[in-house]
């Protein structure tokens, strides 16, 4: 006779699903505020002008294989972009690969970090990106979470951070977002991050960075990897370094989404040798999916590789960052009309989403009422505003939280 595999139902994933539901709305005036994908002022997918000259220049890209570490230009010139260009490309013990963009990256990590490092527990934040939690578990790794953001406040919970972490013990590993903050918007500030960085190197802990929004949070490359760089000086030097890894990705700042482009770059601790780092890398990725996707990051190569196109590349960042900024002054500005509350925290957070603070209620309303979509969390796709949308979305907005 015939055994059925046990199989129970999974929910399906929640941001993917309230996409589907807003397709299917026939409404003329719903609003998309779910994606974490760029829209220009018309609502429309925007390909970066730098995107667009680099495949003028690979007119007839070849379709051959990558080796399993990827494209030795591509992780070059994307090492320089996270770590800047004084680091040192021969001598650094960073160990790079290519990876099927940030998802691919964290999930390298994870598997890597399970397998060698055997971590007690991995630390994310809450809220966070909701892959870290699945990613870890898929590995096996206990996932503990510490309070990373304070309604009441709308700031960061560093108290909270800090406690969590004392917490933990030698070799367990903690995620921490680069900048831009999904779903909060809302980053640690220098002094923040140094007391992070103190407790990270005391408790030795491995930190895995993730930088899915550099450049693209506010336009800046150099300041939004101030983290990464001020970790990667001041504790992968000592006799007692931290490990560290950062989790790279390039749909965002690239607009390069279906294309996967990532890499995760891999600072070893005193006690993991870097050829040892390297080759398990590669084993993973060899057995998971032989080698990275070839065309985007030839394009990302082009643009960095480039006076003229990386120059043209950060004026894009610009705009995307700029809009994205200008629809925050708007929508507070419009809100504060239509509620007589505060609403400053849409404006002063970063990156590509805002947690307003709008409950699971308000949510459900705006979307049956208003054929408004954003998460149950509150959170919105910043992008999915425009000129055409905002007054409809702010007057949506007053009417549920009357
Ligand atoms: N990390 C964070 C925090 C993200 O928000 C995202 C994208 N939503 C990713 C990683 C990964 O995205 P991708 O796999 O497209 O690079």
């Amino acid at each position: 006779s015939q055994e059925y595999l046990n199989l129970p139902v999974v929910p399906a994933d929640t941001a993917f699903g309230i996409m589907a539901d807003f397709e299917a709305d026939p409404h003329p005036n719903k609003v998309p505020l779910i994606a974490g994908a760029y829209r220009d002022e018309y609502g429309k997918p925007w390909i970066l002008p730098s995107v667009r000259m680099a495949k003028e220049r690979l007119d007839e890209p070849t379709h051959e294989y990558l080796g399993i570490a990827g494209s030795p230009t591509f992780l070059r010139l994307a090492k320089e972009l996270v770590f800047g260009k004084s680091v040192d490309n021969g001598q650094h013990n960073i160990e790079s690969i290519q990876t099927v963009s940030g998802t691919g990256a964290n999930h390298l990590a994870a598997v890597f970090l399970a397998r060698h490092l055997r971590p007690g527990r991995v630390f994310i934040p809450n809220p966070t990106w909701v892959n870290h939690k699945s990613i870890w578990e898929s590995v096996g790794v206990t996932v503990a979470e510490y309070p990373y953001f304070s309604p009441v406040t709308q700031q960061v919970d560093i108290g909270g951070i800090l406690e969590a972490l004392e917490h933990a013990e030698p070799n367990d590993v903690v995620i921490l977002q680069a900048c831009a903050h999904n779903p909060t918007g809302v980053d640690l500030s220098k002094s923040q991050w140094m007391q992070v960085a103190e407790m990270v190197q005391r408790k030795k802990l491995f930190a895995v960075f993730d930088s899915a929004y550099q450049g693209f949070a506010t336009g800046d490359v150099d300041g939004d990897a101030w983290a990464v760089r001020y970790f990667a000086e001041t504790l992968s030097k000592t006799d007692d370094a931290a490990g560290i890894c950062v989790a790279q990705s390039f749909s965002k700042n690239f607009g390069l989404y279906g294309e996967r482009v990532g890499a995760l770059h891999f600072i070893a601790p005193p006690n993991f040798s870097t050829q040892g780092v390297r080759g398990h890398l590669m084993a993973i990725a060899r057995a998971e999916y032989s080698n990275p996707p070839r065309f985007g990051a030839s394009i990302v190569e082009t643009v960095l590789g480039d006076e003229t196109l990386r120059a043209q590349w950060e004026n894009d960042l610009d705009t995307m960052s700029s809009r994205i900024q200008k629809m925050r002054g708007i929508l507070r500005e419009e809100l504060e009309k239509q509620t007589e509350k505060d609403w400053s925290h849409v404006e002063t957070q970063i990156g590509m989403f805002s947690y307003t603070g709008l409950t699971k209620e308000h949510v459900t309303q705006l979307r049956e009422d208003f054929h408004v979509y954003l998460l149950p969390s509150g959170r919105i796709s910043v992008c999915g505003l425009n000129e055409g949308n905002v007054e409809y979305v702010a007057r949506a907005v007053g009417e549920v939280t009357k």
